[in-house]
């Protein structure tokens, strides 16, 4: 801990305010935070501390070494090393948490932390349900009349499967929490969910036409050898859906070019739609369609795209973002912070809140982030 939070005061590409502060409860601003939210927080905190949740290494997909450092905490004030690699501009979280601290991690506070605790169960069934509808939607736009065997890979309960089951798909899912699964077998009728990972669908005796991997790939562990495995229990020519947090989109649309608001220790990546690209095609796929929010559709192929065929002048682009973002998003808070001084805070915050739903209506009137880049 004390190596990188030297490194970071060092070679800092962003604010102070991306350093970790021991003890510090608050979260960055614009993030709400909940009774249950903060005893998870406070558990994993002491943990990291006490040497129960342990590091390592977590080096860049395209080998290079050489990074610059971003951040050393999250959005809750959580110890998590930020970097962003010099030559193929992936954001990744090295060192990283090990597979056996992120294995009690996700088992014990990871759903509560994120809020999960804090929804009654039926409301996340039909938030996974309208996930299931939109993933079929995208996916049936591309390929009319598609059929065939749908994995879910980190299912939750399963839920969104249903889109696909009551059209006639063969489907089965997988995920970690038993609790979950139990209430998605009993409400989707679906009996193929089964607690584990990609290993207990190689069990099976069927590949997938497509795969579903819905807010999965940001927290792999390892990148190159899960997508592997993934790519393994695929029929050739088959489909897999990603869908993660675009980096650009994400900052600017959903946390008002507040940077730190995106990062979450629970991620191991952050892609932007021409890095998942990248990756994914160094891994034998090839993109069908994607936006930079990001929804992707990706092709099984035999060849694949060379590791040193990096995504030109992705590095670049995302720092000048980070570092435009950053600056934008402090100018704000000492505008905020003027205005306090003058009483006017409450007025100004009004005429804001117009000022978002009218950029709203006319975003859905004239859609900017559609399909490609
Ligand atoms: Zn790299």
């Amino acid at each position: 801990m004390h190596d990188f939070q030297s490194n970071i005061n060092k070679n800092r590409l962003l604010s102070k305010r991306f350093q970790y502060a021991q003890g510090v409860s608050s979260p960055t601003r614009g993030i709400k935070f909940s009774a249950l939210q903060e005893i998870a927080r406070k558990g994993v905190e002491q943990k990291v501390i006490d040497d129960i949740y342990t590091f390592e290494e977590n080096g860049c997909f395209c080998r290079h070494k050489e990074v610059m450092f971003i951040a050393a905490r999250d959005r809750y004030n959580l110890y998590y090393p930020v970097v962003i690699c010099k030559r193929c501009g992936l954001i990744r979280n090295d060192p990283r948490m090990t597979r056996s601290s992120y294995r009690e991690f996700y088992d014990i506070e990871y759903r509560n932390l994120y809020g999960d605790g804090d929804l009654e169960i039926d409301v996340k069934w039909n938030i996974g349900v309208r996930k299931g509808e939109k993933i079929w939607q995208f996916v049936a736009d591309s390929l009319p009349g598609f059929q065939g065997v749908v994995f879910d890979v980190g299912c939750y309960m399963g839920a969104s499967l249903l889109a696909f089951s009551k059209r006639g798909f063969v489907v089965a899912g997988v995920d970690y929490g038993r609790e979950h699964l139990e209430y998605g077998k009993k409400y989707s009728g679906v009996k193929n969910l089964y607690v584990g990972g990609i290993e207990r669908l190689a069990e099976l005796n069927k590949k997938a036409d497509l795969i579903i991997l819905s807010h999965v790939i940001e927290h792999l562990v390892d990148l190159e050898s899960e997508l592997k495995n993934i790519r393994n229990i695929m029929k050739p020519n088959a489909y897999i859906y990603i869908a993660t947090p675009g980096l650009f989109w994400r900052t600017t649309k959903v946390h008002n070019r507040n940077f730190l608001a995106l990062l979450n220790n629970a991620h191991t990546y952050y892609f932007s739609l021409d890095t998942l690209v990248y990756v994914m095609e160094c891994l034998g796929f090839e993109l069908v369609k994607g936006n930079n929010r990001i929804k992707a559709l990706f092709k099984k192929k035999d060849s694949c795209r060379s590791k040193d065929n990096i995504p030109h002048g992705e590095y670049r682009r995302t720092k000048a973002f980070l570092k435009r973002t950053e600056a934008f998003y402090s100018l704000t808070c000492r505008v905020i912070r003027l205005l306090a001084l003058f009483h006017v805070k409450g007025v100004v915050k009004w005429l804001l809140s117009k000022f978002v739903t009218m950029r709203r209506f006319y975003e859905k009137r004239y859609p900017i982030f559609q399909k490609g880049n």
